[in-house]
């Protein structure tokens, strides 16, 4: 961290910004040049308090020269970490499909899902029984029977299961279906609810925020790190923008931006990105292309019939189709297919 002073301060209001910076712990470099003194701070740079410093009346301004965030990124580690999810393995080289309906509507809609992506190629299967959802008159989710819809599910296809985690109350109950806890986009700042997740350990799938920087996802993610829970993968799925013409704006600069800040698999969600059917099997072929570590995608027997997001879902003849083209893409990249 370096403290830039404003130009021509005095001695005296250097010397009480030093001392101010011992104070708290930290030791300090001072170089004086002809115009202005830079304070070099010494210490972990991310404990300093800034916003206190900036209030002193000689402080031009600061600057950090390290990432906010430690264990998330890549100049902590360098080789990208992989998560093994039941034996299917996410990041360092592996690409893993997840897919299945938005929500766990009945036991058959789910099995019928379940069977199909398998059947296409899928390694996990999603599926959301706690729904966060915009309004409190929409289908919240079949809660406790949906976790145990989904492990005969797991019974039936061996498909390990990616499941929402909408409160920190309900985390061992969905840790006893879940194979992988999603944190989804609403919940990427909810600190209780990663405090709780990061207690785990066990995989976990953090969604970008609608309203988040990658920077934000990164420091989201270091909650869950430095309560000792490394098996993290990361999710771009949409951001708001001004466009309407989709319901979100998948950030496809993301992947590669996160690729290279971050040693975390990212993952993207082409269904939540654009809201619409049509645009799914592209944005998802541009996600493998942009070096993403693998999709989740929403699949739905009969989507004309969904309770929740089916103008989203994909057939499974259309997921089959899609998981065709993937297949060949992914490849192309360098990379395997679970
Ligand atoms: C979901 O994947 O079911 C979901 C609700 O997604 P998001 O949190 O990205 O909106
Ligand atoms: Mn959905």
């Amino acid at each position: 961290m370096i403290i830039i002073t404003k130009l021509g301060s005095p001695k005296k209001k250097i010397n009480q910004i030093v001392d101010a910076v011992h104070e708290n712990g930290f030791r300090t470099h001072v170089s004086q040049g002809e115009e202005t003194t830079i304070i070099g701070v010494i210490g972990d740079e991310r404990k300093f308090p800034i916003e206190h410093f900036l209030l002193f009346p000689g402080v031009e301004r600061i600057v950090p020269v390290l990432k906010p965030y430690k264990l998330a990124s890549r100049d902590f580690k360098h080789a990208s970490s992989v998560v093994d999810v039941n034996g299917v393995r996410i990041g360092g080289g592996h690409f893993a499909v997840m897919a299945g309906p938005c929500a766990v509507e009945s036991l058959e809609q789910t099995l019928e899902a379940a069977k199909e992506v398998k059947k296409a190629g899928a390694s996990i299967l999603r599926g959301g029984a706690y729904k966060p959802r915009t309004s409190p008159y929409s289908f919240q989710g079949l809660e406790e029977k949906g976790l145990t819809i989904l492990r005969e599910a797991k019974k039936a296809t061996g498909l390990p299961i990616v499941t929402e985690i909408v409160s920190e109350h309900d985390v061992n109950l969905v840790a006893k279906t879940a194979d992988i806890l999603q944190v989804g986009a609403r919940n990427m700042q909810n600190f209780k609810l990663l405090d709780a997740v990061g207690k785990l350990r066990k995989p976990v799938l953090l969604k970008r925020g609608l309203m988040s920087t990658i920077e934000e996802l990164l420091l989201s993610a270091e909650y869950l790190l430095s309560r000792g829970n490394h098996q993290v993968i990361l999710c771009e799925r949409g951001i708001r923008t001004f466009e309407k013409s989709t319901r979100n704006t998948l950030d496809i600069s993301a992947v590669p931006v996160i690729k290279s800040q971050s040693h975390l698999p990212v993952i993207v969600d082409p269904s939540h990105a654009s809201g619409i059917r049509e645009y799914v099997p592209a944005l998802a072929l541009a996600a493998v292309a942009a070096g993403a570590d693998g999709l989740i995608i929403e699949v739905h027997p009969h989507p004309d019939k969904a309770l929740c997001d089916g103008q989203e879902s994909l057939t499974p003849k259309e997921f089959s189709e899609l998981m065709k083209k993937i297949e060949p893409m992914v490849n192309l990249v360098d990379k395997k297919l679970n």
